[in-house]
């Protein structure tokens, strides 16, 4: 079933009989040449992409819940490449060139919206980082820009200039950075799988994996066991505990992110925007409400809900930013478990395990990598060779300590990220 604006004119004039369902709900087989455990956005692409251009279509994707039920459908929905070290660039490069063909390519409307991310600096030091980091992202071959305040004062004319504390310098504007509507991407890719022969199978929780002679031959679930030539571990904030089934220890922790939604406004924030001196970070949706984050709660835990001091933090950094945003109502709040690596950056390897394949550690920052990390960690089991816009994320970085990427500048350090 293609989508086109004839088919929904079609459809209204004859009472939208004709819609059928989005993928098949598969019943799994004994056996496949690929098992994917997890079916968020990095699964489900991983899946699509394997089919696509790989040609390998005897895949199951196994998720415990629903297919875009976990991070997926539960982040702020910020695509963006404006990472500056090597390693990171070229990738978060690559996954916004796939962005931007996405809707086409998946005939899926995804609502990807290209309205700018704007980034604040609020002294000397910031801004010097801020070129520096906007010069390797324009050496990268991405737009970044530079604004003044007077730009600002003209863009976001709602942000409070006169703050003493944390005065406004400028700020680093990419325009080709901004949205997208989280779970259509995961139904979009989840409907281009599924088309191409993946079976989806929901209700599937993987329990346990099999090893034999060093490699992976299957695994267990709680629909019953199926053997796998290649099984890849790809559950986000679950990768350590599925990890420790094939007695894996990952360098990875879990912590909670909380993200809120005000009541519907009218449209009064036209780009992303990110506060400089505190974790906050704002849009608005199609359908009017703010939405907006901040930090991690900073314990680990796989509790998917936060904490009232995370919640206050959040706010008192909203009003900091843009006081108008008192007025408005806080309409829910919501929270997802986020895979932190040590250096803040992620992981697409082969294990020691022959056959079992590892993407994770997406950390706060893993929609807007979905397209790229699908299409490398296909390219990665399709070929056993590293795409090369993700050579660098690999597992032994954090054994030798060589090659670490430290994207935040924080320091090699679980809670620091
Ligand atoms: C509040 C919040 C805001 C965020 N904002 C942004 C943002 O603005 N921009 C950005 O780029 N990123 C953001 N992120 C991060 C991003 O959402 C994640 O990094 C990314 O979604 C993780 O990859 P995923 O989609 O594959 O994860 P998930 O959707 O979590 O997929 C993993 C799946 O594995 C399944 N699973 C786990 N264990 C098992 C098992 N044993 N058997 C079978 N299935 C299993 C889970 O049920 C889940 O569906 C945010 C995250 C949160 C929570």
């Amino acid at each position: 079933m293609r989508f086109s604006g004839l088919r929904v004119l079609k459809e209204g004039l004859t009472g939208n009989k004709g819609w059928q369902s989005h993928w098949r709900d598969a019943t799994p087989k004994s056996e496949y040449d690929v098992v994917i455990i997890g079916g968020g956005g990095h699964g489900l692409s991983t899946a699509y992409y394997l089919a696509k251009e790989h040609g390998i279509t005897n895949v199951a994707v196994l998720e415990k819940g629903y297919l875009g039920g976990g991070n997926i459908g539960r982040n702020t929905t910020i695509v963006r490449a404006n990472y500056f070290l090597p390693g990171n660039s070229e990738f978060y490069s690559h996954s916004l060139k796939l962005w931007e063909g996405l809707e086409e390519d998946l005939n899926y409307n995804i609502m990807h919206s290209q309205r700018g991310q704007i980034a604040l600096f609020h002294n000397d030091g910031q801004r010097d980082a801020a070129i520096r980091r906007g010069n390797a992202i324009r050496n990268q071959g991405d737009d970044a820009e530079l604004l003044s305040v007077s730009d600002l004062r003209r863009i976001l004319p709602y942000l409070d200039y006169e703050q003493a504390r944390f005065p406004i310098y400028g700020g680093i504007l990419q325009r080709r950075a901004g949205t997208a509507r989280h779970d259509a991407v995961a139904w979009g890719y989840a409907r281009g799988a599924s088309d191409r022969g993946v079976d989806l199978i929901q209700n599937c929780e993987v329990t346990g994996i099999d090893t034999e002679g060093g490699a992976a031959t299957g695994v267990h679930t709680t629909r019953g066991a199926i053997k796998a030539k290649k099984v890849a571990i790809i559950v986000a904030g679950r990768s350590g505990q599925v990890a420790a089934m094939a007695n894996m220890r990952l360098p990875i922790e879990s912590h909670v992110l909380q993200a809120f939604v005000s009541e519907g406004l009218k449209p009064c924030i036209d780009h992303v925007v990110s506060f400089g001196m505190g974790h906050f970070y704002i849009s608005q949706s199609d359908k009017g409400g703010l939405v907006f984050g901040g930090d991690l709660d900073m314990y680990a835990s796989y509790a998917a809900r936060g904490n009232l001091p995370l919640v206050e933090h959040v706010m008192e950094a909203g009003m900091t930013l843009m006081p108008m945003i008192g007025k408005a109502k806080v309409l829910r709040s919501w929270g997802g478990i986020m895979d932190m690596t040590p250096d803040g950056s992620p992981i697409i390897d082969k294990t020691h395990i022959d056959g079992l394949y590892l993407d994770a550690g997406w950390c706060y920052g893993g929609f807007k990598a979905a397209p790229a990390s699908g299409n490398c960690m296909a390219h990665l089991m399709a070929t056993d060779n590293y795409h090369p816009a993700a050579t660098k994320f690999r597992l032994d970085r954090f054994a030798t300590g060589r090659h670490l990427m430290d994207e935040e500048g924080t320091g090699a350090q679980h809670n620091l990220h």
